[in-house]
């Protein structure tokens, strides 16, 4: 894809990184930290038909949009991939994910395993990341500690979760786990581990 105009900023060593895991697990608090702690990483704003909950932001969090909106978006290969989460669609946006890459950002990818695996056959060298609770029985506690559901809804969300964690050690498609039991400290390793690779990437194409 052409880019229309170059940009100060743009550099040569794009990157995709994508970060997975079950709700509850802090993923999304170590996203959110690797996009502040790592200067030009930007992080790719998700389609989704499902509603907004009274803390989304929109075109911050996700990009919300009825059945309608995603398909018409979809048939025009809009999407880099899609997945159905919950019984909800979500998708990430192509055009914007290419031209990221191609201005050489570190383009973040918060998506699920099964969009994970699509976007590593179309981007192999995507650098995968996966975050553990640190136990079972944390997952359920912190699941319970958002107190946003029922207790049919927990289980239900507690289930899902560990057949996504086994879905994640089957899938051969993440380059690191980490079992995130101090925030903090998880962010540090997933920060370290994509500054080493991308370092190495560097290293490889001079
Ligand atoms: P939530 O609705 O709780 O924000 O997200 C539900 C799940 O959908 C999470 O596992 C999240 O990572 C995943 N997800 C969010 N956006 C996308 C996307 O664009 N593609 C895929 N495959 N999964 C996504």
């Amino acid at each position: 894809m052409p880019l229309d105009h170059r940009l100060a900023t743009d550099t040569t060593d794009g990157m995709v990184v994508i970060i997975s895991g079950p709700s509850g697990v802090g993923k999304t608090t170590i996203t959110r930290g690797i996009e502040r702690s790592i200067a030009d990483a930007v992080f790719s704003v998700s389609w989704t038909t499902r509603k907004s909950t009274g803390i989304d932001v929109e075109g911050v969090d996700y990009h919300f949009c009825n059945d309608d909106e995603f398909e018409s978006m979809k048939a025009q290969g809009g999407f880099l991939e899609t997945a159905g989460v919950y019984g909800k669609k979500y998708g990430t946006p192509k055009a914007w994910v290419l031209e990221q890459m191609k201005r050489g950002r570190l383009v973040i990818l918060e998506i699920d395993v099964v969009g994970a695996v699509t976007v590593k056959q179309q981007i192999p060298d995507a650098f995968a990341i996966f975050v553990l609770p640190p136990s079972e029985e944390t997952l359920l506690e912190r699941l319970r500690s958002r107190k946003r559901e029922d207790e049919s809804a927990i289980q239900k969300r507690f289930a899902q979760a560990k057949a996504e964690i086994e879905h994640a050690r089957t899938s051969r498609v993440y380059d690191l786990f980490v079992v995130n039991e101090n925030l903090d400290e998880s962010l540090g390793k997933a920060i370290k581990a994509i500054s080493v690779e991308r370092e190495k990437r560097r290293m490889q194409t001079r």
